[in-house]
């Protein structure tokens, strides 16, 4: 082997699975350096993601590319596709290990010393109780930092292979997150993301809720910025909503996953609450805090799912507080309940719905960022000229100098061509 070993990483999915890459770097051997260039490294590792089929197919096209590029790179794919089908995977010729979720910490040393272990490293993810992660993103170039504080998830929704993926839900200590978050402002960093799984869940396992941890961390850290990935309209409260609004850290930016509009398909998705309860909670929030910016993620063409039921899903999300949308078209996942249905819907529908939400998307997009024209917002500057407000508005500014990661106030000055533009008036007012 050679001394010097050169690897490269290809990470599919969200911003957990970004995270549990990076982790793998910051434990690489000292004689492992990562690169950008498949054609000269000795290894790929490929962090991979299972939610829909279109990660799994760029998962395959990338696979071929890479053994094309280069025949002598050796691949170790891992991730929530090696977790759920490894049997799948094992049957490839271009793969040569699989190391599942459950095993991953195990990385670094299977490629320092591939002979010692087996091509395969897979076991029960539910087997894992604990939090483990106890690592955050450090890299110097981006303007945020994420830390992942929960993983797995106890719920099943119909349509879902995560939990299989990612086990039980675990998470964090509070007293570990505080020295994190800590730490990285000491690095720096001026915002960070809480992330997780089901990140709504967390601390059930720890007896302390996500508002205690929220307030903690009000109290015992100087990081301004704290940001929280999606949340579970399930499990967010009236009291949560108001201990938001009294905060003076936490971004007024919500992403509380909808799924669909309609009563019957989120039952049959066995989402645990009804289309009332989600609006009233969005209501509140604009009552609240008319500022904040509130998204959304919603599945389109899931079984069952009528023209008539998704005019339904549309018009609400058409007359509603709503600010953006992440759309997915219903993707079938071995194992789910939702995937043996025979009421499926065409992609030729689920693609024409998607669309027709994609566009009231940007149309919502631009009606909130419009409401703030003339208006002075605060952010976090990132890299090619742009800044992200607290309340999720990314503003393109003039080129000036600043650098990623400091505070910035921008006035917006115009809406146009589904960009927002702006300039900065205040670079650092930290
Ligand atoms: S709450 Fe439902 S959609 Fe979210 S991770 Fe758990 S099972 Fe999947």
């Amino acid at each position: 082997m050679k001394s010097n070993q050169l690897v490269s990483f290809i990470t599919y999915g969200c911003k957990v699975n970004q995270f549990d890459t990076d982790k793998i770097i910051s434990n690489l051997p000292e004689n492992f350096t990562v690169i950008d260039d498949i054609s000269l490294s000795d290894f790929c590792i490929i962090n991979t993601c299972t939610v829909t089929d279109n990660t799994d197919n760029q998962f395959f096209k990338d696979l071929k590319r890479i053994k094309k590029i280069n025949p002598k790179i050796k691949v170790l794919v891992t991730g929530c596709l090696a977790q759920t089908s490894p049997d799948k995977l094992s049957k490839l010729k271009n793969v040569d290990f699989i190391v599942d979720n459950a095993n991953k910490y195990l990385i670094p040393k299977v490629i320092k010393e591939p002979d010692n272990y087996q091509n395969e490293i897979v076991s029960n993810i539910f087997d894992i109780k604990t939090f483990d992660d106890n690592y955050q993103n450090l890299k110097e170039d981006r303007s945020r930092a994420f830390l992942k504080i929960q993983d797995g998830c106890n719920y099943r929704c119909t349509f879902c292979i995560i939990p299989f993926a990612r086990g039980r839900s675990r998470s964090m200590k509070v007293s570990e997150i505080i020295q994190k978050i800590n730490e990285l402002y000491s690095l720096g960093f001026n915002e960070v993301v809480l992330t997780g799984i089901h990140l709504s869940s967390y601390g059930k396992d720890l007896n302390i809720t996500l508002i205690e941890l929220l307030n903690i961390i009000e109290s015992d850290t100087d990081m301004p910025n704290i940001r929280l990935s999606s949340i579970d309209p399930a499990d967010t409260s009236i009291d949560f909503i108001d201990s938001i609004c009294e905060s003076k850290k936490i971004c007024p930016s919500f992403h509380i996953s909808l799924q669909s509009a309609t009563d019957e398909i989120l039952k049959d998705m066995k989402r645990r609450y009804k289309i009332n309860i989600f609006d009233d909670l969005i209501k509140y929030i604009r009552n609240k805090i008319p500022h904040a910016c509130i998204g959304t993620d919603v599945i389109t063409g899931f079984p069952g799912e009528t023209n008539v039921l998704f005019e339904r899903t549309f018009d609400y999300i058409k007359n509603s507080e709503l600010n953006y949308l992440h759309v997915f078209p219903y993707s079938d996942r071995k194992g789910t309940k939702a995937s043996m249905r025979n009421d499926k819907i065409s992609d030729y529908e689920k693609k024409k719905r998607s669309k027709l939400l994609r566009s009231l998307s940007s149309d919502l997009k631009n009606n909130f960022a419009s409401r703030f024209i003339g208006k002075e917002l605060v952010g976090i500057k990132e890299k090619n000229n742009k800044i992200r407000t607290n309340n999720y508005i990314d503003v393109i500014i003039e080129s000036e100098i600043y650098n990623p990661g400091d505070i910035g106030t921008v006035l917006i000055n115009k809406v146009e061509n589904n960009k927002v533009f702006g300039k900065i008036i205040n670079p650092q007012i930290q």
